[in-house]
């Protein structure tokens, strides 16, 4: 850790703050190519957590992987027409191969329904070939004018899933199960709660019948759209002719769903969980879970700590082998460093139980068990620490959703507000505000217009307020439904 200054706080400078824990968290850095970064061994280990689960839960729901190109003819783009228009602004285009131009210039992939619905429109002849559920790992390119570290990059890694299938309300069922799929990862892993439902039309995926989103709240109030599931109607089976032969023997388009998480989820992760002392990471999502922390002063006590340090490492597990089963465990035996410092540098790095062994601790048969998420300290037998570690990342996994469900439940409004009051809030500190809503898209984009806050999802039943809000927020006009309104990332 080159930098031990410390890091600007939260409440005074909220996206200082977020740019100097991914960096000094050394999660990722900025590349030499404006708006693309690059992903640093602590930041990818977490992605690779993620994807392990992520993978797990698409297959136990009956996917298989495969892999699209990442170039697109550009005339594929042009075949859906809101499609093209929603992507076409922030595409790379290339136009030259091997020195000469090209007879048709290739899009870098923004999202790749175009390509994989012109194959499913091969592989798909009869309703005996549906459903097709397919996912793919890849990376994305989108020309963002103005980028963020995790939240918003040229290029970024993600999942797109695609499917297709016979009848409209499986399409919808399959948009709805991957819903809930993201809600239970990002609930049950990240410990980062979401609030789910449906995007208006103004706010709905390029292209797609409906689209759902997880929304989450960050600890500045604002949200982040976490993940987003999209039921596609026909509409790109119509762009491809992607039909198949019904069991009644006529032909008929397929209905299809996409749904995608991104690399976004590790600044998720971040600005839900972070303190000012740095990272506070998941211990499920944690490339490390446990650091060891020998503390000595003279060689005689430095020979004995190390000695059990060492045999405390291989009891957890062994992070250079990474047996499966065991927890991640690292041994901080550097000498250069004092313990205070090794601390701060852990903490910043978000690792969930630090273990203190010194010589008084020795001569107790116990070593400290430190909290990252609390700071609590509490002695564990040495003859037990295994099991006394496992209970309390199981805890701590468990104390972090309360916290950020209490978190955001204290910054949600909820009940008849004045727009006035509104504009008050989001002109302030900001929160998730469940108000009445015409249905009126002329409301909706003059509220965006006056307080940058949007409509993030209409929730979904279980989300709404007791007593439904009765008039739109802006025009006082019966209500339709009830909006969750937002800033947002
Ligand atoms: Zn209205």
């Amino acid at each position: 850790m080159a930098d031990d200054k410390k890091l600007t706080p939260r409440a005074e400078d909220f996206s200082a703050w977020y740019n100097e824990v991914v960096l000094r968290a050394e999660l990722a850095d900025y590349s030499p190519v404006r708006g693309c970064m690059v992903i640093r061994p602590d930041g990818y280990g977490i992605w690779e957590r993620m994807q392990r689960a992520l993978d797990d839960m698409f297959k136990a729901t009956g996917h298989r992987n495969a892999y699209f190109p990442l170039f697109i003819p550009e005339s594929f783009l042009h075949k859906e027409a809101q499609h093209v228009e929603g992507f076409a602004p922030e595409t790379a285009v290339v136009t030259h191969g091997g020195g000469k131009a090209l007879e048709e210039p290739l899009v870098v992939r923004p999202t790749s329904e175009t390509i994989i619905y012109a194959m499913f429109a091969k592989w798909v002849q009869s309703y005996r070939d549906l459903p097709l559920l397919i996912n793919q790992w890849a990376n994305v390119v989108r020309w963002e004018m103005r980028t963020r570290l995790f939240l918003r990059t040229l290029e970024f890694l993600w999942q797109e899933g695609h499917t297709a299938h016979a009848t409209h309300d499986e399409a919808e069922e399959e948009a709805r199960r991957m819903l809930g799929v993201y809600r239970d990862f990002m609930e049950g892993w990240m410990a980062m709660p979401v609030v789910t439902g449906r995007k208006t039309e103004s706010e709905k995926f390029a292209g797609a019948l409906r689209t759902y989103s997880c929304e989450a709240m960050m600890q500045d109030n604002k949200a982040l759209q976490a993940g987003t599931s999209h039921n596609l109607g026909q509409n790109f089976a119509r762009a491809f002719d992607l039909t198949f032969q019904t069991e009644s023997g006529g032909t008929e388009y397929a209905w299809n769903t996409s749904w995608g998480v991104s690399t976004r989820l590790i600044g998720g992760l971040v600005m839900t969980h972070g303190d000012d002392k740095g990272l506070r990471i998941p211990p499920l999502l944690a490339p490390t879970e446990v650091v060891i922390v020998p503390i000595w002063r003279s060689d005689e006590e430095r020979a004995r700590v190390f000695e059990a340090a060492e045999r405390i490492a291989r009891s957890l597990g062994d992070w250079e082998r990474r047996e499966p089963n065991r927890l991640r465990v690292r041994l901080d035996l550097r000498e250069t460093l004092k313990p205070g410092a090794k601390y701060y540098e852990w903490e910043m790095r978000g690792v969930p139980v630090r273990v203190e062994l010194g010589p008084r601790d020795l001569e107790k048969n116990q070593a400290v068990l430190v909290r990252r998420d609390t700071g609590a300290k509490q002695p564990a037998s040495l003859d037990t620490i295994g099991e006394d570690v496992e209970a309390l990342l199981e805890s701590i996994q468990d104390a972090m959703l309360t916290e950020a469900r209490a978190r955001r439940e204290a910054h949600s409004v909820r009940g008849a507000i004045t727009y006035d009051r509104f504009r008050e809030i989001m002109d302030g500190e900001g929160a998730f505000v469940y108000a009445g809503w015409c249905g009126n898209a002329a409301c909706e984009a003059a509220i965006k217009e006056e307080t940058k806050a949007t409509i993030r999802v209409l929730p979904d039943e279980e989300f709404r307020s007791a007593e439904p809000p009765t008039h739109c927020l802006k025009c006082n006009q019966p209500a339709t439904s009830e909006a969750l309104w937002a800033k947002a990332y």
